[in-house]
């Protein structure tokens, strides 16, 4: 089974190459990144002992525009998962258009075990080791697993004090307050959303479409709350520590109200299910929306969801997506699926740049457009070239990577 997320990237890449006809040195450029920064960082834990942590920050690719791409803190971001997930985002943003490369960045720590200074200190930490390669123009952070706006803002705060100026427009996802855009805690859901209304096979699909959500932080939680909205009718979701199911619905919102009030999923009519079942249930539709690796060779057959919308990054293995599309399964992949929110980062560092403030209805107008356009762009080469949506948006993205490359520079 491959399960090396940087492998699967690799042999989506060769499954596309001969289709674009590529020099060898366009090929290589495709398949490795541009820089892999790596640093051990030396972090104080509250009980005075300096810890070290391994951090990362892959520069995979900017023909396109400066490296744009989260920070993740957690135990499995190593630099394997790093190097994939920032080959992704230089994908991803092809794929909408953007003009950003792909870049992603990791601590390898468990931040559950880290109290909120701790964790402040691990954010400063990271952008001490890797302040020069950061910037505007150069590499845009932005926050992933475990990270969120209070932390985007803490190494905003950081990298102004190491270059002595205001820089709003280093990182995306900060709070309002130090320049962030509304609208992008919801952008990746939303953006997902109406990729799925876009794409989403009228036949077969019941009138309320039933669906399962794995994963219920800022992109699933938000993404079951949207769907719930718009007449979908939200069956199964889980967290880390097991999920939910009913097949007469469950009510996004009130859970969210239980996991705030107890740190569990619980809802009224709800039987308990384990992650495992969760992928397997009885559902239209299924929505990855938690960590990697999560539809393999083993479970892809067990499925009973007729679509699957990406919203974590690369939650579905080469293998797995083989038994898709053998047994018609449509797999709306992550470069797709996802990009709403590298799309609404784009709009805020448009907006810092501008020093002016995009308000909600400008913010939605325009992720409405660039994600169904780009839907639309997506289904259309799937169409053209006979090959599922994952490949069709590979060969989207590759393209306009490498017309970039090949783009004269003045
Ligand atoms: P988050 O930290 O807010 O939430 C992660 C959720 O996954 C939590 O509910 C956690 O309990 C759950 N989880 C962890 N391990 C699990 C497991 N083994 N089984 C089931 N659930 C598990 O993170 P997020 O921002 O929602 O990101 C989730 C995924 O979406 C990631 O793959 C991320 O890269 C991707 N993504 C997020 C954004 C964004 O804007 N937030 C953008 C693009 C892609």
């Amino acid at each position: 089974m491959n399960t090396n997320p940087f492998a699967s990237y690799l042999t989506r890449v060769d499954s596309a190459a001969p289709l674009l006809n590529l020099s060898e040195t366009e090929l290589a450029r495709l398949k490795s990144p541009d820089h892999i920064l790596m640093q051990d960082i030396e972090v104080e834990r509250d009980t005075g002992e300096t810890t070290r942590l391994h951090a990362y920050r892959v520069q995979f690719n900017n023909a396109r525009g400066p490296y744009k791409g989260g920070i993740r803190f957690h135990p499995g971001a190593d630099l394997d998962e790093v190097k994939a997930l920032a080959a992704a985002m230089a994908v991803k943003c092809a794929v909408v258009n953007i003009p950003m490369g792909g870049g992603k960045g990791g601590v390898q720590f468990d931040p559950k075990q880290y109290s909120p200074a701790e964790i402040d200190r691990v954010a400063r930490a990271f952008v001490r080791a890797f302040a020069e390669h950061l910037g505007p123009e150069s590499d845009v952070p932005a926050p992933d697993v475990y990270t969120n706006a209070h932390i985007m803002d803490t190494m905003l705060d950081e990298y102004e004090k190491i270059v002595g100026q205001s820089s709003p427009a280093m990182i995306t996802g900060k709070t309002l307050d130090r320049g962030g855009i509304v609208g992008r805690d919801t952008a990746t859901a939303q953006g997902g959303a109406f990729v799925l209304q876009e794409l989403i096979p009228p036949r077969n699909t019941p009138e309320q479409p039933r669906v399962a959500i794995q994963g219920f932080g800022n992109a699933g939680a938000t993404m079951a709350r949207i769907l719930a909205d718009n007449g979908f009718k939200i069956v199964a979701i889980s967290d880390s520590k097991g999920g939910i199911y009913s097949a007469n619905g469950i009510d996004p919102i009130a859970v969210l109200e239980h996991k705030e009030r107890t740190g569990v999923l619980n809802a009224k009519g709800a039987t308990t299910i384990t992650n495992t079942e969760l992928l397997e249930c009885e559902c239209d539709i299924l929505i990855p929306a938690a960590l990697d690796n999560q539809l393999t060779e083993e479970n892809a057959a067990h499925l009973k969801a007729h679509t699957i919308l990406e919203l974590a990054n690369g939650p579905t293995t080469p293998e797995a997506d083989a038994i898709f599309s053998s047994r018609a399964i449509m797999v709306i992949p992550d470069v797709l699926a996802n990009a709403g929110g590298v799309t609404v980062s784009y709009f805020e560092w448009l907006q810092n740049k501008e020093g002016r403030t995009w308000d909600t209805s400008e913010v939605q107008t325009r992720l409405a457009e660039i994600m169904r356009t780009s839907a639309q762009a997506v289904r259309a080469m799937a169409d053209e070239k006979k090959v599922t949506l994952r490949e069709a948006a590979f060969l989207l993205g590759l393209r306009r990577i490498v017309d970039a490359l090949r783009a004269p520079r003045l």
